[in-house]
């Protein structure tokens, strides 16, 4: 099919199956790996569009459930997209919206049609199917749009469900591309489905590829499955998808994640954590999570991580705020603009931490990224989590070694 976007391999690394490259959209060029922050109502919770462009982040997430509900696609169609709804110049990227409806709505019913729920606004019934998505990311513009495939949490018992939700997925991804009017300026993603099974996992990776889609995401995961399960997964489909396409791992945003998903050959993750957890005071630095309304912080005037260069942390010297963790602690449970700075700052920290990957990766020195990462976050090799130490040690990275 038709593909909107170019996507140059700039470099493997030697020991893992870690690659950079560049991925341009119809809205620029972005460095992958990359995380994507996620911008629900078109808007990042606590910044502007301008700070959020001052992240370099290049391409966020918009959620379609939540735009097709408000403005809606009416509005959408009127001010030609959600670029200049949110005056936003760079990429975006949407989700179906299916997965929405079946996490929020409690009512909502899949059947071969699409997702049956009870409007939140009317409780009048409502109809989402694959044409329906679509035509909606159609409206919305987005420079990357994915199916609507039939999503079931990972950790389900029942293998004839997860089959069956395997398969309808590659039939609704062949009725999105047979409703897709703009192939030539927004590019389709299927949805890799299959639970935790590896089999299934398989045969959906030969169908999806097969449709050719200018990219290809791994979905189902990040649903509270173990982590060792979610490890296999990702590094069973990236061992069977072609090379010379984008792989997102939907969901995924903890640092250490990251790190690892890069390690088995993903390079496109995008997650809610980073942004919702600074609503809850949470700070994420190299060494971990600090919650900084713990009274500890009072008086804390160190910035929220030392040498970060985030518009937040950096001295008034040099252009930004100079802002300590006592003030945000002072203002963390009492004013929005604690969270604003926490957002900036964590989202700031997670491209950081991918841009440093891809930098790694491009000057072939991964592993020692890799290692270096978990000694700065767990401080001692007995505290690494196993599932990591051992999915590392799949790829050729021994964390355990002197
Ligand atoms: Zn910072």
């Amino acid at each position: 099919m038709p593909s909107a976007l170019k996507f140059d391999l700039l470099a493997k690394c030697s020991v893992t199956k870690a690659r950079a490259a560049t991925l341009t959209l119809p809205h620029g060029p972005v460095p992958l790996p990359i995380f994507m922050p996620v911008a629900t109502q078109a808007s990042l919770k606590g910044l502007t569009p301008e700070q959020l462009e001052e992240t370099n982040c290049r391409l966020c997430l918009n959620n379609t459930y939540h735009l097709g509900l408000k403005p809606g696609q009416a509005v959408l169609d009127a001010i030609g997209g959600a670029h200049k709804l949110q005056s936003w110049p760079h990429n975006i990227l949407t989700d179906s919206g299916g997965f929405q409806m079946v996490s929020l709505l409690k009512l909502a019913k899949v059947t071969e049609e699409g997702v049956r729920f009870l409007s939140p606004h009317d409780g009048s019934p409502m109809l989402l199917t694959p044409e329906h998505s679509i035509s909606l990311q159609n409206s919305i513009g987005s420079d990357i749009i994915m199916q609507l495939d039939d999503v079931i949490a990972a950790t389900s018992p029942d293998f004839a469900r997860m089959e069956e939700a395997m398969l309808r997925s590659v039939r609704w991804l062949d009725r999105c591309i047979a409703a897709h009017r703009k192939p030539e300026t927004q590019n389709l993603f299927c949805i890799i489905q299959g639970g935790l099974d590896l089999g299934l996992r398989r045969r959906c990776c030969e169908e999806m590829v097969a449709r050719d889609t200018p990219g290809i995401a791994i979905g189902g995961l990040s649903g509270g499955e173990a982590k060792e399960a979610y490890c296999r997964v990702v590094d069973t489909c990236t061992g069977l998808l072609p090379e010379k396409k984008p792989r997102y791992v939907m969901g995924v945003g903890y640092p250490e994640d990251l790190v690892v998903s890069v390690a088995l050959g993903a390079d496109m993750f995008d997650c809610v954590w980073p942004t919702r957890t600074a609503r809850f005071g949470n700070a994420v630095t190299s060494s971990g999570t600090l919650n900084l309304r713990h009274a500890s912080y009072a008086t804390d005037f160190r910035p929220i991580e030392d040498g970060c260069t985030c518009a937040c942390c950096r001295p008034q010297g040099d252009g930004g705020l100079g802002i300590t963790r006592a003030y945000i602690h002072h203002v963390a449970s009492k004013e929005t603009a604690g969270a604003h700075l926490l957002t900036m700052h964590n989202v700031h920290y997670q491209l950081n931490l991918m841009r440093g990957i891809r930098e790694a990766v491009v000057e072939d020195r991964f592993p020692g990224f890799i290692r270096g990462f978990f000694a700065k976050l767990y401080l001692e090799k007995s505290k690494y989590p196993t599932w990591a130490v051992g999915a590392l040690k799949g790829v050729g990275v021994d964390l355990m070694e002197d």
